[in-house]
């Protein structure tokens, strides 16, 4: 057989040559995959509009000898919320950016396709970023084999003062002098990071997280993934 289908999310598309579009997807199927969508580039392409980032398709793909070649395409679902608010947009281009990082190509990860398509669907139709992204980045963290430690200190320790990448998650006074990356944590951020590791996204769509500890629980989040995953994300090159 020298074709198949397989249905994927839009991650990234780059253009090749004078007319064409390497396109890279997360499928269903294969985990990461990256297909070339020949002519692309011309107005009167009928794939052009298809392609776009984010969107939801179901392609026919020939197999090709250096690339494989995208021979049909068809929307399942767009997320047009999206592509309209700019906020809304980064965000979720950040979202894509790691995704697309930490997951290899042709590796099957059904559950990364799973997340990333309902946490695509919930910012589209919910918009609360903040509390669904706070629900992303510890699932795909944890679906990386990076699960931040909540419950308890590396010692056994159940009294928690801070928090440490280096040392995977919560720690207690008596380890807080064994490492120098210690971030102080306080009980509400505690609290949140708790919920959050088992809540259901259909559960975070309705939260609303206070400013103040959105900022101390993001940033702990972005310093245990960039230590664990060494994946700096294009709009943090600057500012972390
Ligand atoms: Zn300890």
């Amino acid at each position: 057989m020298n074709s198949y289908y397989i249905t994927g999310i839009i991650l990234s598309r780059e253009n090749i040559g004078e007319k064409d579009r390497l396109v890279v997807f997360l499928t269903k199927e294969r985990g990461k995959l990256k297909a070339v969508a020949r002519s692309s580039r011309r107005i009167s392409s009928k794939m052009a509009g298809s392609l776009e980032p984010f969107n939801l398709v179901r392609c026919w793909i020939h197999i090709g000898r250096t690339f494989d070649i995208i021979k049909g395409v068809e929307i399942i679902r767009t997320f047009p919320n999206i592509i309209k608010d700019i906020d809304l947009y980064l965000y979720t281009s950040r979202i894509v950016e790691f995704t697309q990082s930490i997951v290899q190509e042709n590796e099957e990860t059904l559950d990364v396709f799973k997340l990333l398509l309902g946490t695509l669907s919930a910012i589209n139709d919910y918009g609360n970023i903040n509390s669904i992204g706070i629900f992303f980045w510890l699932n795909i963290l944890t679906l990386a084999g990076y699960k931040m430690r909540l419950d308890r200190c590396v010692c056994g320790g159940e009294k928690i003062v801070g928090f440490s990448p280096s040392m995977g998650g919560v720690i207690c006074s008596n380890c807080m002098m064994k490492t120098t990356d210690v971030m102080l944590l306080s009980n509400p951020a505690l609290t949140l990071l708790r919920e959050y590791a088992t809540i259901r996204l259909s559960e975070a769509i309705k939260r609303e997280i206070p400013k103040d500890l959105l900022a101390e629980v993001e940033n702990i989040i972005a310093n245990f993934r960039i230590y664990h995953t060494n994946i700096r994300l294009k709009s943090e090159e600057v500012t972390i």
